[in-house]
């Protein structure tokens, strides 16, 4: 499983960091990017999907990978 956030979503809520912060990682104004590629380790997958599904921007994504 590999996901990015869309930067053009995202409005800076950090509740993806909140979430798992294992993932995501959050700038002074508290946007969020993915660490490294974005890949998402076999343990983190249901971890990962909450964040998906708690993203209020649907700012997201999983994609292939
Ligand atoms: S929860 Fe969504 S909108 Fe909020 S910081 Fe994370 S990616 Fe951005």
């Amino acid at each position: 499983m590999k996901i990015r956030v869309d930067a053009a979503k995202c409005q800076g809520h950090a509740r993806c960091y909140g979430l798992v912060p294992e993932l995501f990682d959050v700038d002074d104004y508290g946007l969020s990017s993915v660490i490294g590629d974005g890949t998402v380790p076999v343990e983190l997958e249901e971890r990962a999907k909450l964040a998906i599904a708690n993203c209020p921007e649907y700012a997201i994504e999983e994609i292939a990978g």
